[in-house]
């Protein structure tokens, strides 16, 4: 099975990447939402947020740090930022390899659409 995710993460698709380690890839979401947008991808293929599992509890909490330093690194930190999941279709998931969206630079509203 072919994963965009899997194939941005091991280099063979082109993406503009903001942070590679042993486990993570981040990089900008072509379509972004704010003017800060960025995807936090685990190497690992977890295809939902449903997916996760025990062994990935540390993975997880990396995944949360890269998302600050790189809300540090954008300049998005002191005014705010958000870190979103959406899982399965009525969230609006459209690539199943699991990743968490940073978003920053402008005013978000509560509640979300
Ligand atoms: P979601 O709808 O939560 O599954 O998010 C998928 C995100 O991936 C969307 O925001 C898309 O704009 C983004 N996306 C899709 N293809 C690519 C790609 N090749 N490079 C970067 N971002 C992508």
């Amino acid at each position: 099975m072919s994963c965009l995710f899997c194939g941005i993460a091991e280099g063979s698709i082109p993406a503009r990447k903001v942070h590679e380690d042993e486990r993570i890839v981040a990089f900008e979401d072509v379509h972004p939402q704010a003017p800060a947008h960025i995807l936090i991808v685990p190497r690992k293929h977890i295809p939902t947020g449903l997916d996760i599992g025990p062994e990935d509890r540390d993975l997880i909490g990396e995944i949360f740090l890269v998302a600050a330093k790189l809300a540090r690194e954008n300049g998005i930190a002191a005014d705010g930022y958000r870190v979103v999941l959406n899982t399965n279709s009525a969230a609006g998931q459209s690539v199943f390899h699991l990743h968490y969206h940073l978003l920053g630079g402008r005013l978000f509203h509560w509640p979300p659409g």
